[in-house]
């Protein structure tokens, strides 16, 4: 049997604004049902590929197919993707109802036929019962849910989000994070997600795509990209690493090159056992449910994870990190 074309494919995706190269030949596939990401720091480029999948910025070179159709030069309305902005874009002036039926009515579905489709979509996202309320009289989730809602309504093959949990706060935002991992499961439709959160996109993530300078620094799995960072960049944006340059390397570990280790492979202890090296507690980070260390050793500020109350500043301890748990940068 021919395998399935991927719901996305970019080819040498390129676009420039003057002499800025916004997105640099960009080469990805999403498959079909995958959850997307793709993390990276402000001006890295992900919007831009966002918009040019979606059909609002036209790419200055390469193309952009989705289900093996070349979509490349075909209007937004015309491609069969749905996106959610950050600001939701919502018509005030319109009820709830109202914006989800909207995408229906251009498409000239007959009324019987979108009442059924909105119902059963804001049955979804939990808003049937407020149907009727403007969005100025709405939660943020809510507004948030009436966005989804309006993206899901047409059955798109593709749901496009850029940050789309940005303005929420932060408990609700775990919330909603769950509901669209909810969301996806159940409409099985391949998401894009675009954020800059690391969190984020290790919690919601079947691959993330890790953005830098308009080009994809590392693509992996979130465990792949937290336990084998290929570069300093990757290291350390998602999640917090100790990057051990060539010196620290030679002197913690007897080792030529470029290391990361995470802070939770180093073990702290005021006892010394074998291999422990001896260093000064110089600050202690309290985070809730773990407590973060720096410690010096022989001037290498190290990075550690204890259990909270356990150490103060300024006390000696004795440091184990295991070479074997080093990542080659
Ligand atoms: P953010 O997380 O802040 O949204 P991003 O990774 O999505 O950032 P883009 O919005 O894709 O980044 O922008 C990539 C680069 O292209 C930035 O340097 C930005 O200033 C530039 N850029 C984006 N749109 C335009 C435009 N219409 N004209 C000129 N430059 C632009």
């Amino acid at each position: 049997m021919a395998k399935s074309a991927p719901a996305i494919s970019l080819k040498g995706l390129t676009k420039n604004f003057g002499s800025l190269a916004a997105v640099d030949h960009l080469d990805l596939e999403i498959a079909s049902g995958e959850f997307f990401s793709m993390l990276g720091p402000s001006g890295s480029g992900k919007t831009t590929v966002l918009r040019m999948i979606a059909g609002f910025d036209l790419p200055s070179s390469g193309t952009v197919e989705l289900d093996g159709e070349d979509v490349t030069s075909l209007a937004p309305f015309d491609r069969d993707v749905n996106t959610v902005f950050q600001d939701y874009a919502l018509f005030g002036h319109m009820s709830v109802f109202e914006n989800v039926e909207y995408g229906l009515k251009v498409r000239k579905i007959p009324k019987s036929e979108r009442k059924r489709k909105v119902m059963e979509v804001l049955d979804t996202v939990r808003l049937a019962d407020l149907a009727e309320r403007r969005p100025a009289q709405l939660s943020g989730g809510q507004r948030q849910r009436i966005a989804l809602a309006r993206a899901i309504v047409v059955d798109p093959k593709v749901l496009l989000l850029d940050e789309p949990l940005g303005a929420l706060d932060l408990k609700l935002r775990e919330q909603m994070q769950i509901e669209l991992k909810q969301l996806q499961r159940e409409l099985a439709i391949t998401f894009v997600f675009v954020t800059h959160d690391q969190e984020e996109a290790l919690t919601l993530s079947d691959r993330i795509a890790v953005f830098n300078n308009g080009k994809i620094e590392q693509l992996g799995t979130p465990q792949e990209l937290y336990e084998i960072p290929k570069s300093e960049f990757v290291a350390g944006f998602v999640g917090t690493s100790n990057i051990f340059n060539e010196e620290a390397a030679l002197t913690l570990f007897g080792k030529r090159g470029r290391f990361a280790l995470r802070p939770e492979k180093v073990s702290v202890s005021d006892k010394k056992k074998a291999g422990s090296v001896q260093g000064v507690v110089s600050e202690v980070i309290y985070l809730g449910s773990f407590t973060r260390l720096i410690v010096d050793v022989a001037g290498i500020h190290i990075k550690a994870t204890v259990p909270a109350d356990v150490f103060h500043r300024n006390q000696t301890v004795q440091i184990n990190m295991s070479s074997t748990d080093l990542v080659v940068l």
